[in-house]
């Protein structure tokens, strides 16, 4: 789904987070991760924490998560949201503390409970600057 740029404030992409904006067009949920020790950087650091490694590159992950915690807003802080808005932070389980904070859409407000299956859902803002592809969570039907 394609929506005007004008109604919410898109990142401005760089070399080092193109990957996570733009994986979207793939249907990629997408990380930057250490190629000697394997873990996931995010947000995006030019070095890992873990081994101090520079060898960082751009992996996909299941695209899956569960639901942290999160907030339903119903103060129209910038225009274009519809409310109420549902802020969510998703753990992904590619990695204990790999966190994300996101939109939790296409779920009823009174079906949300903390620890819900959810999977990446991307909404394709067109834009000058590179066009963005948000990764939003939704309810996974699939799974429990
Ligand atoms: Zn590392």
């Amino acid at each position: 789904m394609t929506e005007p740029s004008t109604l919410v404030v898109l990142p401005v992409l760089t070399e080092r987070n193109r990957h996570f904006w733009q994986g979207g067009a793939q249907g990629h949920l997408t990380f930057l991760r250490c190629q000697t020790c394997g873990y996931y950087l995010h947000p995006p650091i030019p070095v890992c924490p873990v081994d101090q490694s520079k060898d960082l590159k751009p992996e996909a992950v299941s695209g899956r998560a569960t639901l942290a915690s999160y907030s339903v807003n119903h103060h129209p802080w910038l225009p274009g949201f519809e409310l109420p808005y549902v802020v969510a932070l998703v753990e992904i389980p590619e990695q204990p503390a790999l966190r994300l904070t996101t939109n939790l859409v296409n779920c009823p407000l009174d079906e949300i409970e903390i620890g819900m299956a959810l999977r990446v859902v991307f909404r394709h803002f067109e834009d000058p600057g590179g066009d963005v592809w948000l990764p939003l969570f939704e309810p996974d039907g699939d799974r429990p």
